[in-house]
């Protein structure tokens, strides 16, 4: 087997990734694509498991995905946060009022990482 980028902390249900949102997936690969291309670590933190003092349901609904970037450089961390945002805003999230995002790169008591997070009506065009 091919060594990968691509890993993922012990308590990540493998599973969950069999209940994501599709839309959510596509993301996520894309994520995976640049930083494979860019040489650095995809190392998922988070699917569905309950963490405390979580805002909102995205967790828990399978639309979120939480990615560390412990060995990312700001620059490759602005890159794909923009990148995304502009490809994929329309399927985004956030609080009322406030312009959605696809992609948020913040330290909410965890660590820094990437939260990449899909709306609720997000869903695959046929
Ligand atoms: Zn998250």
């Amino acid at each position: 087997m091919a060594s990968n980028n691509f890993n993922y902390k012990s308590h990540v249900d493998l599973n969950d990734f069999l209940k994501i949102n599709p839309v959510l997936g596509i993301i996520f690969f894309y994520f995976v694509g640049y930083a494979k291309k860019n040489k650095l670590p995809v190392l998922v933190t988070s699917i569905s498991d309950d963490a405390p003092n979580r805002k909102s349901d995205t967790h828990k609904t399978f639309r979120a995905i939480d990615i560390s970037s412990k060995k990312w450089n700001d620059f490759h961390i602005n890159r794909i946060v923009y990148r995304i945002n502009s490809m994929y805003r329309d399927f985004g999230t956030g609080p009322k009022n406030k312009v959605k995002r696809a992609i948020i790169h913040h330290d909410s008591g965890t660590g820094n990482h990437f939260h990449i997070q899909v709306n609720r009506l997000a869903q695959i065009e046929d």
